[in-house]
C-alpha cells in the first residue's frame, strides 16, 4: 500500500494545504511518495524530503508545469498512478482543480474533502453544508481523495526523503498560462491564518471594513467576510468563508456584524475560539461562540481594539 500526495507549490516554496494532506496519506497506512510537477522547483524538493513521514519525493521537472495548468498535472499524476492505492491532493482551489480530472480518467470515484482516515478505505466527510458526517468506503482500486487541510495537523520536518526525478510528460497543448492577477497583501494567507477577522453585511459598507482593519493589525489577524459583505461589493470575493468559500479553522475567529447562516458556519465553526459581536442577541453566530458581545460594533470594534492596545 503507498499513497501518492500531490504538492501544491509555486516551484519556490511548498504551499502549507501540503502538510496536512501528507499527515492524512500517512493515516492511509502505507508508504508516502510525493509528487513535484514543477519548473525549476529544486529548492521545494528539497523542503520537501526533510518532512516526516514522505518516503520519496518525486520530481518532475518541465516549462510547461511551471504555473501548474491542471491538464498537464493530472496528466502527470496518470503516467505514474498504477503505483498507487490511495492519491491525495489539498481541498484546494489547486488540489479540486486537478484530482477530478486523475478520477476521471482512471473512471474511479473520487472521495472529497475527507477529515478523518477511518480505515484504507474508509474515510468521514462533511455534507449538507457540515451539518452531517458521512463515512463513506471506496472499493476503487485506487482511491482518489481531496483533504480538508483544516482537519489534519501538519506534516512536520524530521524527514529524510530520497529525491527521484522521474520522467516528465509531455505537454497536453489543451490549456495555457495567460496571466495570474492576484491581490498583494501583507496580511496572512486567510486559510493559514492564525486569528481571522471576519465581517459581514451588519459593516454596512466597504469603507466601513477600515473599522476592522486596527483590530486586525493588532492581532496579525486575516481578514475574512460573509457572502453577504462580498455580494455587496464591501470585499474581494477571495476573502469569503463559508460553504462557497474558504474553509478555515485558526485559533481565534472573531465575527464582527454577521449572523451566523448556516452556510458561513460551514466555514468557520471548527475555529479553536469563536468570538461574536452583533447587536441581535439572537443572532445563530452566538450558538457558535465561545465568548459573545452583544451590542453596536461600531462601539465595540474601536473599544475592544483599544482595550488590546
Ligand atoms: C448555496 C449557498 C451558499 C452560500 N455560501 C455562503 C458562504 O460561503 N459564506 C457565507 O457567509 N454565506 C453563504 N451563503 C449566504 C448565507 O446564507 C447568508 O445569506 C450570509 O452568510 C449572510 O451574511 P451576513 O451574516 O453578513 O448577513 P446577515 O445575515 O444580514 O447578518 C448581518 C448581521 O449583522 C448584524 N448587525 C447589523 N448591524 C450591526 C451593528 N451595527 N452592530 C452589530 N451587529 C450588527 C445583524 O444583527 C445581523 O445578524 C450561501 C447561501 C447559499 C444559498
Amino acid at each position: 500500500m503507498t499513497a501518492l500526495v500531490i504538492a501544491e507549490h509555486d516551484n519556490a516554496s511548498l504551499k502549507a494545504s501540503t502538510l496536512p494532506t501528507l499527515t492524512a496519506a500517512a493515516q492511509c497506512g502505507g508508504e508516502v511518495h510525493l509528487l513535484i510537477a514543477g519548473h525549476q522547483c529544486g529548492a521545494v524538493a528539497a523542503a520537501a524530503a526533510a518532512l516526516a513521514g514522505v518516503s520519496r519525493v518525486l520530481v518532475a521537472e518541465a516549462p510547461h508545469f511551471a504555473d501548474g495548468l491542471a491538464e498537464n498535472i493530472a496528466a502527470q499524476v496518470l503516467a505514474i498512478a498504477g503505483s498507487y492505492t490511495h492519491i491525495l491532493a489539498p481541498a484546494s482551489a489547486y488540489g479540486k482543480n486537478i484530482l477530478p480530472r486523475v478520477a476521471a480518467l482512471l473512471d474511479v470515484a473520487q472521495i472529497s474533502e475527507i477529515t478523518r482516515v477511518a480505515g484504507p478505505d474508509t474515510f468521514e466527510r462533511p455534507i449538507y453544508a457540515g451539518n452531517a458526517i458521512a463515512t463513506v468506503r471506496s472499493i476503487d482500486p485506487v482511491k482518489l481523495i481531496t483533504v480538508r487541510t483544516t482537519a489534519f495537523e501538519a506534516a512536520g520536518p524530521g524527514g529524510a526523503a530520497a529525491i527521484e526525478r522521474i520522467a516528465p510528460v509531455g505537454d497536453a497543448g489543451t490549456s495555457a498560462f495567460v496571466a495570474r492577477a492576484s491581490a498583494r497583501s501583507d496580511r496572512p494567507e486567510l486559510t493559514a491564518a492564525r486569528v481571522v477577522v471576519s465581517g459581514g453585511r451588519g459593516l454596512g459598507s466597504g469603507e466601513n471594513f477600515s473599522i476592522l482593519e486596527p483590530l486586525a493589525d493588532k492581532l496579525g489577524a486575516a481578514m475574512g467576510a460573509s457572502r453577504a459583505a462580498v455580494d455587496a461589493g464591501f470585499v474581494p470575493n477571495d476573502w469569503q468563508v463559508g460553504q462557497t468559500g474558504k474553509i478555515v479553522a485558526p485559533q481565534l475567529y472573531i465575527a464582527v456584524g454577521l449572523s451566523g447562516a448556516i452556510q458561513h458556519l460551514a466555514g468557520m465553526k471548527d475555529s479553536k475560539t469563536i468570538v461574536a459581536i452583533n447587536k441581535d442577541p439572537d443572532a445563530p453566530i452566538f450558538s457558535v461562540a465561545d465568548y459573545g458581545i452583544v451590542g453596536d460594533l461600531f462601539e465595540i470594534v474601536p473599544q475592544l481594539t483599544r482595550e488590546l492596545g
